[in-house]
This record gives structure tokens, sequence and C-alpha cells, in this order.
């Protein structure tokens, strides 16, 4: 089978919004083993969103569009597929009562251009969307398959996974080349450690590996590829090989696919019933975002100080003069101090601090831009790692967030370990 992506809306032309969905749905599509032949963006514009729907449609089995879903006048995606595929416009009694709905649970009238969303062409399968106001839909005709799905991605990815994916499913023929993907995350080694670490592991048979650097974190990208491979059978070759990656790459391996490294923490976190504070100077309450990131984290983080000055660090958290003076606020000691002021503050049973250089400026010699001090505090005593980060500002200060998440969770790790030795 082969697809087409078609994305509408000005926005993506103008360089205002990133195309987000392609990269969702062409993921989705390969993974299906659904070759995607075209990705093809137009603007809010009625005559070349037809043309680009016509030629699309003309030489794609599946189309799938995001966007031009809504109310107004310049959403349009529906009408002109209809138009194309010359078919009726109906209106769905079913969808108008959900979108009164989701007015009536906000507590205003439904403007009349709403109505508009309720209307598909006749025959479509319509897929409901809890999230917004526009459904979306399918439609078969002559062979051929369009998905229509709205352009807001919180809306559109729920919307694929409950009901394009399984549809999609169905369709494939059952011998069609498989491919079953499987990200691990890595952190604290680079690519051609990796590399040579993993070695021999980088060439299995039926198994393809890829390193992807990002910002923070090195990913290993697994696909299990091979035509007539069974799903399970593809889910096999997969865990043989991240079982051999883990067993050579240990706690590095932090989290795998959608999992992030401040998910893991909040669970490992969350699994003990510990809770955790903040001490930030470089990162500026970037920390403490990072901890709340995710629903759930009232859980485990009580919340945190964003000390940039010395006073603060002095008045709130009683670090002392005398290390200040010595040692500077970037040091090993200051964020000992930091973490263990705000543990003690905060009543919580862990407590984490950062003081650094982000720079631009204010490096010298004997403390570089990128110099970095994360301290740990822990019922059994207070400890601070020097590091040394590269790059820029923004960068300097992500890192310290990811290195401060990565402390907390190889500490969790080390105190589970000891719990199950039974001497924790
Ligand atoms: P629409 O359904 O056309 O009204 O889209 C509403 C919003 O969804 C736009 O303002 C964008 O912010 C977002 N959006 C639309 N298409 C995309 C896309 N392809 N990738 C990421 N965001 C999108
Ligand atoms: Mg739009």
């Amino acid at each position: 089978m082969k697809a087409e992506i078609v994305s509408t809306g000005t926005e993506l032309l103008l360089g205002e919004t990133l195309n987000t969905s392609a990269h969702f749905l062409t993921g989705k599509l390969s993974s299906l083993g659904i070759e995607v032949d075209y990705h093809t963006t137009v603007g809010d514009d009625p005559e070349r969103l037809e043309q680009v729907l016509r030629q699309a449609i003309g030489r794609t089995d599946l189309l799938v569009t995001t966007g031009g879903l809504g109310p107004t006048a310049d959403d349009l995606t529906k009408e002109l597929v209809a138009k194309v595929l010359n078919i009726k416009m109906e209106l769905d009694p079913y969808s108008l009562e959900q979108i009164k709905q989701f007015f009536g649970r906000r507590k205003a009238p439904m403007p009349l251009s709403n109505e508009k969303q309720a209307y598909f062409p006749r025959a479509s399968k319509i897929l409901p969307n809890p999230i917004g106001t526009a459904p979306g839909a399918i439609i078969e005709k002559n062979g051929k398959t369009v998905v229509i799905l709205p352009g807001p991605p919180f809306e559109m990815t729920p919307m694929f996974d409950n009901y394009v994916w399984p549809a999609l499913q169905q369709k494939i023929e059952p011998d069609t080349e498989r491919m079953n993907e499987r990200v691990l995350k890595v952190f604290g080694m680079g690519e051609s450690a990796i590399e040579e670490v993993l070695g021999d592991l980088m060439s299995l048979p039926n198994l393809s590996m890829a390193l992807l650097a990002k910002r923070a974190e090195m990913h290993i990208r697994l696909v299990a590829r091979s035509s007539k491979m069974t799903f399970e059978k593809a889910e096999e070759v997969l865990n043989r090989a991240e079982e051999g990656i883990r067993q050579r790459l240990g706690n590095k391996v932090f989290g795998r696919d959608q999992e992030t490294m401040i998910g893991i923490v909040g669970q490992l976190l969350k699994n003990k019933q510990l809770t955790i504070a903040t001490a930030e100077s470089c990162t500026g309450g970037l920390l403490g975002a990072a901890l709340t990131q995710e629903p759930g984290s009232s859980g485990f983080y009580l919340g945190g100080v964003v000390s940039y000055s010395n006073s603060l660090k002095q008045g709130l958290l009683g670090v002392s003069e005398k290390n200040l003076m010595k040692y500077g606020a970037v040091s090993e000691e200051v964020a000992k101090e930091m973490a263990e002021g705000i543990r003690l503050k905060a009543g919580s049973d862990l407590a984490i601090s950062t003081t650094g250089i982000a720079g631009p400026d204010g490096g010298s010699d004997q403390k570089p831009v990128g110099l970095v001090y994360v301290g740990l505090a822990t019922p059994e005593g207070v400890q601070a790692e020097k590091i040394q980060l590269y790059g820029e500002r923004e960068s300097v200060r992500q890192l310290t967030v990811q290195a401060a998440m990565n402390k907390v969770r190889v500490h969790m790790l080390a105190y589970e370990r000891r719990l199950q030795l039974g001497d924790g």
C-alpha cells in the first residue's frame, strides 16, 4: 500500500509551525509497512488545496490529511475531499450533538459556524474527537482510502492511535514487510563509546541498529525488518537485541521508546514513596519545571528555591559566607550546602542542587564556562559532582537539568538494589 500525506495550514508555510504531524504519521505508517511516497504541505487556499488533493488521490492508495477542520471559512479540507471524490456532504446528527455538548461543558452556546464541523462526505466513517470540536473521518471510494485528521497534534495523535491505526492494520496484507522499531535511550555515553562497547551486536541478522545523538541523550534505534516476519518474531529479535545492549551498557540505558528521563525519575521516586526538593542557581527553575512536567508530580516533588544570588543562597538555604568567600558560588562545597539547605527547609527525603557557569560570560581559567556542580542530599549524607559541559548557554542549562535528573536516577537504582539485598 502506498500513502501520501497532505498537511494543510498557511502557518506551516510561514515557518510559524513545525510540521510535526507529518513526522508522526510517517513513522506510524512506516511501522505498519505502508510506504509513504509524498509529503505535501499546502496553505489554506481552496484552489491550491483542491489541486493538491486531486493529484494525491490520483496517484496514491491511502491519503492522510491534517488540518483545515476548524469552523472558519478557510477550513475546507472535508469539503474539498468531497468535491474531488464527487461525494455529497451530509450532516451527522451525532457529531452535532457531541459538538453542542463540548460547548455545554464550557457553559457556552455553540457558535453557528461550528455546525459546519458536523458535516462529512456521505458514508464517511466518523472518528470522534473527545479533546476538540473537529471529528475526523475515513472515506473509502474506488479502492482509495482518505483519512481526514484535525490539525492540532494533541487532537490528531490520539485520534490516529485510537481509530486509524486499528483500521489500517486490518487493511494490511499478512505478508507485508514488517518493520518493528524500538528505541533505547542512553545517558552519559557518547556515540563512539557506545559503538565500541556494542561492537558485534551492531550487525545481528534481521536487525538494523542506528545511533542518534540528541542534545543530552543518545538513542539506539533498533529496527527488525524482514518480509514474512510476523509481529511476534520481529519483537523477539528486538527483545534479544535489547537484552544484549542492556547487559553491556548497564544502567547507562535509562529508558526506551516513549519513556523520558523525568518520567523514569518520577516513577522511581513514586515507587519508593520518596520526596524530592530542588535548590537551583544556574538552571533558574528549569529543574523544577522539568519535575512538574508530568501529571502526578505532586506525589514526589515538594518544591524548590531559585537562589540565583549569593544573598538568597545564604538567606534561604543557609549556605555559609565562609564557603562562598573561600570557594565561590560555583563550587562543590556550595552545591552541597544548597542541597542540604533545601532538604532541611522542605523536609524532603532527597534534594538536588545546581550551581554553574552557563555562559557566555563569567568564565575564567579555573572555572570555565560550562563548569557545573550538581549536589545531592539524601538521608545518608550529601555529595556533589563536578561536571564540565560544553555548548551555548541554553545547552549548558538543559544538560545540567538532565545531569541532575540522572544523578537522582542512579541514586534511586542503587537504593533499590540495597533494599533488595536487604540492608537498606
Ligand atoms: P487546524 O485544524 O487547521 O485549525 O489547525 C489548528 C492548529 O494545529 C494550527 O494552528 C497549528 O498550530 C496546529 N497544526 C496544524 N497542522 C499541523 C502540523 N502539520 N504539525 C503541527 N501542528 C499543526
Ligand atoms: Mg488550519
